[in-house]
C-alpha cells in the first residue's frame, strides 16, 4: 500500500481539483482511500460531490479549567501565563481560545485550583465518494492543534485502507509550511507539490520543498495553470532543474476546471476531454510510474 500526499506551499492553486481527479483516475484501476488533512478548511468532499456517512467528535485539544470553589484570586496564573490566556484582575478568567493547554498554570497554582483537560475542537468525518472512501478531518473555528487532527485522520484512513486492502491512501494535504503539512508529509511514500506560475507561488514551493526534503521524502512538482505567465513558468521550471526535481505534469489554465468546482464534479468527470483532463492523465500516469520506481 502507497500513501501519496499532495500539498500546495500556497493555498488557491488547485490542489483539492487536483486531488479529486487523481482520485477519480486511479480508482479505475486500484482501492484507493483519500484523506483530507486540509484540516482547517477541508473542501475535497464538495469537489468531489461526496456524501457524509459518519462524523465524531475529536478532542485533539486540552485547555486550562479553574475550580472557583479552591481558587483564591492570586493571580500567579495571569503572570506566567506566556499565552496571556488569563485576564482578570482578583477572579482569573481563561480565554480559550488562546489557551495552548501547557500546563504552566496549574505547576504554580498554590491552591492546584487548575486542570488541563482535553476537549473537543474537531470532527473527522467519513465522506462516501462513489468507489473510494474519504477520510477528512475538520477543525472548529479558532482552534489551534491541527498537526494532532491530522494524525488523527491519518491514522483513521491508514485502518480504513486496511479494512479494504486498499493500494493506494491518496492525501488533499493542508497549504504552507506549518504542524499540520509537517504531520501529512510524514511517513509519506511521495509527495506530489502543487504550484502556479506566479513570483508568489514559487517562492512558497521553496519553503515546502525544503520541509519535504528534510524527511527525505522523494517529491515532483506539478504546474497547474501552466500557461498563465511564461516567465514564472521558466522560473520554477529552472528551480526545479537546480534542484534534481521533477516536473511531473502541467496542467494549462481551462475555465473547465472552475465550472466543474462550481458543479461540485471533478473536471476529469464532468470535461473528461479537456485540456486540464487531458494534463491530468498525464499527471495520474506519471505519478504512478514514480511510485513504481520505488523500492
Ligand atoms: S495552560 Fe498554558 S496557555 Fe493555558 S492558561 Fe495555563 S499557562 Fe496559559
Ligand atoms: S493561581 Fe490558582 S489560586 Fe491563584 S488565581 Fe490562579 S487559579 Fe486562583
Amino acid at each position: 500500500m502507497r500513501e501519496i500526499v499532495i500539498v500546495s506551499g500556497k493555498g488557491g492553486v488547485g490542489k483539492s481539483s487536483i486531488v479529486a481527479s487523481l482520485g477519480i483516475i486511479y480508482a479505475q484501476e486500484y482501492k484507493v482511500v483519500l484523506a483530507d488533512t486540509d484540516v482547517d478548511a477541508p473542501n475535497l468532499h464538495l469537489v468531489l460531490g461526496a456524501k457524509l456517512k459518519n462524523s465524531e467528535n475529536i478532542a485533539a485539544s486540552s485547555k486550562a479549567f479553574i475550580d472557583y470553589d479552591k481558587c483564591i484570586g492570586c493571580m500567579t496564573c495571569k503572570d506566567i501565563c506566556k499565552f496571556s490566556s488569563i485576564i482578570g484582575v482578583d477572579k482569573p478568567i481563561i480565554i480559550p481560545y488562546s489557551c495552548e493547554g501547557c500546563g504552566a498554570c496549574t505547576l504554580t497554582c498554590p491552591e492546584d485550583a487548575i486542570e488541563i483537560k482535553e476537549v473537543v475542537n474537531g470532527q473527522l468525518n467519513i465522506f462516501d465518494a462513489g468507489n473510494m472512501l474519504l477520510v477528512a478531518g475538520e477543525l472548529h473555528i479558532g482552534e489551534s492543534s491541527s498537526g494532532r487532527l491530522v494524525d488523527i485522520v491519518k491514522k483513521r484512513a491508514r485502518q480504513e485502507a486496511k479494512n479494504s486492502q486498499a493500494e493506494m491512501i491518496l492525501t488533499d494535504g493542508p497549504p504552507g509550511i506549518g504542524c499540520p503539512v509537517i504531520a501529512s508529509v510524514k511517513g509519506a511514500d511521495y509527495v506530489a507539490l502543487v504550484t502556479e506560475p506566479t513570483p508568489a507561488a514559487l517562492h512558497d514551493l521553496k519553503r515546502v520543498v525544503e520541509v519535504v526534503t528534510h524527511f527525505r521524502i522523494p517529491l515532483g512538482i506539478v504546474l497547474n495553470r501552466s500557461d498563465i505567465h511564461p516567465e514564472s513558468n521558466a522560473a520554477v521550471k529552472k528551480f526545479a532543474h537546480d534542484n534534481g526535481f521533477s516536473i511531473l505534469a502541467e496542467i494549462p489554465y481551462d475555465k473547465n476546471m472552475t465550472m466543474a468546482v462550481a458543479h461540485g464534479r471533478p473536471v476529469i468527470s464532468a470535461y473528461p476531454e479537456t485540456p486540464a483532463s487531458l494534463a491530468l492523465k498525464n499527471l495520474a500516469a506519471a505519478l504512478a510510474a514514480r511510485i513504481n520506481e520505488l523500492s
